[in-house]
């Protein structure tokens, strides 16, 4: 065989052989797709089965519904019928939503515009908030800046209070804190009378006293039968015969700023009995008086005029009045005293149970001078009188006016602690004349400063007021008491180691202001007349004296005595 065909028989060969592969892999393929179909058409099968059994259970309850429903209609015709009502219903829900939808956005758009209007008012507030804050800070210390402005001014008045104080104190202390002061009285028709009877020389001025100026008096009798008198005296302060009341007033008033000061004070009258004392201290105390007021209702009107200015002090004035009388101290506010107004006041028997020696003497609250004026009035009544050739009226007794000032009990107020006197802190003001009830000093209550206005008796030569009896004996007394004042001044102007105040009970009620540091003033009431020359010589000589004490810080730490400048 050819070699030809050789060769293709071998191409033949494996053309044949690729095409057997070729086919064989198709009809694997093949078997393979039936092999899915066979798969999937059981599946499809089994699915179909249990639609079938699901449809047959859906057509019982079909015919289940359909026989309940009334018409037996089958149910796609009452279908049918329903479809347009609830298409009808469907449009009417369709509508209410629609409105609803509506109304929903209107609320919406109102919240929605309130929110936004509130939501502005509070930017604004916020805004706003930094101004009112800084206004209110600018407030607060514009409330700070002014509260330290008051509290400095508070402490400069309390400062310049203080400052007064010590001024006034000073002022008074250079007039001097013992004053000797000297009232002439005009003459009386009732010197006139005397002067008649006494003198044999009528054609004498009766007038021998005068007021050369306002410090010095002059006594000028010239007797062609004796030896002339010629003396003059200086004093801190004379009036004459026609000097009123408020001039006298008004240089005792300085005297009431130092007592509210904390300073005690006395103002005390001597003289002849006669010559203007009670006058001068009193006045008429009643309404059936006439009369210009004296010096204790002018100064009760001072002192609750000056407690008034300041009310935050809250002072309180207890009032306690006594009479020295023939060397006893009886006390006209006590009650068992009381009883003697229905007869005449002095005559009344004065027995041991109305003597009070030395016992602390009632003191009565008063909360007005109008209160401290009817006290006072109405304690007068008791007081002894009796007269005499020289005066009808005559005060047999000695008349002391306590007015006490004290502070409101720790606690109280503030400022009591430093309301209190220099002088009178930490010990009460005075000291002996201890309360007594009623109006007792209160527990933690302090004594701030003691005002004693005092009326003495007065002094007379027995043969010139012509008394006998019961009345020398008065007279007696008087004249004792005002001798043994008249020792303590001297003892005290000549700084003697023993001051006798205990020879009298004038001297002894008086020994706090004469021997302590109170402001003393001495009152000395003269008369004119030349009938009266011997005892107003004598008075006025007491008063000399009196000038001569000096004590306290003023007078170099005890009693300086004052150069002399009467002749
Ligand atoms: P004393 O108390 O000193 O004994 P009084 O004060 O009772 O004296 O005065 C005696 C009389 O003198 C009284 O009638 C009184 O009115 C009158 N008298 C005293 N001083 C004055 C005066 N300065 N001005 C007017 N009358 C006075
Ligand atoms: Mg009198």
């Amino acid at each position: 065989m050819p070699a030809q065909d050789v060769a293709s028989q071998r191409r033949w060969g494996r053309i044949s052989e690729q095409r057997a592969g070729q086919l064989q892999r198709q009809v694997q393929a093949k078997e393979e797709r039936i092999v899915e179909l066979e798969t999937e058409n059981a599946v499809l099968h089994l699915r179909l089965a249990q639609y079938r059994g699901t449809s047959g259970k859906g057509a019982g309850a079909a015919t289940q519904l359909c026989s309940q429903c009334p018409e037996r209609e089958p149910p796609r015709r009452s279908a049918a019928l329903a479809a347009p009502q609830l298409w009808r219903r469907v449009q009417a829900l369709k509508q209410d939503t629609e409105a609803l939808r509506a109304s929903s956005l209107e609320v919406f758009r109102a919240c929605r515009e309130h929110l936004q209007d509130g939501l502005s008012e509070v930017v604004a507030a916020v805004q706003r908030a930094p101004l009112c804050h800084e206004a209110l800070l600018a407030w607060q210390s514009k409330a700070g800046r002014l509260e330290r402005s008051l509290q400095e001014v508070s402490a400069r008045y309390e400062l310049e209070r203080q400052k007064r104080k010590v001024l006034h104190n000073r002022l008074v202390e250079l007039k001097g804190n013992v004053r000797v002061h000297c009232r002439i009285r005009p003459p009386l028709p009732s010197d006139e009378e005397f002067d008649g009877q006494a003198s044999q020389d009528s054609s004498a001025p009766a007038g021998v006293v005068h007021a050369v100026d306002d410090e010095t008096v002059l006594v000028r009798w010239d007797r062609p039968a004796h030896r002339s008198i010629h003396k003059t005296y200086s004093f801190e302060r004379v009036y004459g015969p026609a000097e009123s009341q408020q001039v006298v007033f008004a240089d005792v008033c300085p005297l009431l700023t130092s007592l509210l000061d904390g300073y005690n004070v006395c103002i005390l009258a001597y003289g002849q009995t006669g010559c203007g004392k009670s006058y001068t201290m009193l006045g008429p105390l009643s309404k059936d008086e006439r009369g210009d007021l004296g010096i204790v209702p002018r100064a009760a009107g001072e002192l609750f005029r000056l407690i008034s200015e300041n009310p935050s002090r809250s002072l309180k004035v207890d009032v306690s009045i006594v009479e020295v009388y023939n060397d006893d101290i009886l006390d006209l506010l006590a009650n068992e005293r009381r009883p003697a107004v229905s007869g005449p006041p002095w005559e009344a028997p004065m027995t041991k149970a109305t003597k009070r020696e030395m016992s602390p003497p009632t003191r009565a609250p008063v909360r007005s001078a109008e209160d401290f004026i009817a006290l006072a009035a109405g304690s007068l009544r008791f007081q002894a009188r009796r007269a005499t050739r020289v005066h009808a009226r005559s005060s047999r007794s000695h008349l002391i006016i306590t007015a006490t000032v004290t502070a409101a009990p720790a606690g109280g107020s503030p400022e009591d602690g430093q309301s209190l006197g220099p002088r009178l802190q930490g010990r009460p003001a005075g000291g002996r004349a201890s309360p007594g009830p009623p109006g007792a000093q209160r527990v933690g209550e302090q004594v701030h400063a003691k005002l004693q206005l005092v009326d003495l008796a007065g002094s007379e030569c027995a043969g010139v007021s012509a008394v006998t009896g019961a009345a020398l004996r008065e007279t007696s007394f008087i004249n004792r008491s005002l001798a043994a004042l008249a020792d303590v001044l001297g003892a005290l102007a000549e700084h003697r180691d023993h001051i006798p105040y205990r020879n009298s009970q004038l001297t002894r009620v008086l020994q706090d202001v004469l021997g302590g540091d109170a402001k003393l003033l001495v009152i000395l009431c003269v008369s004119p007349c030349r009938k009266h020359v011997a005892e107003t010589l004598r008075v006025l000589g007491f008063g000399a004296q009196a000038r001569h004490v000096q004590r306290g810080p003023a007078g170099g730490g005890g009693a300086a005595a004052r150069k002399p400048r009467n002749q």
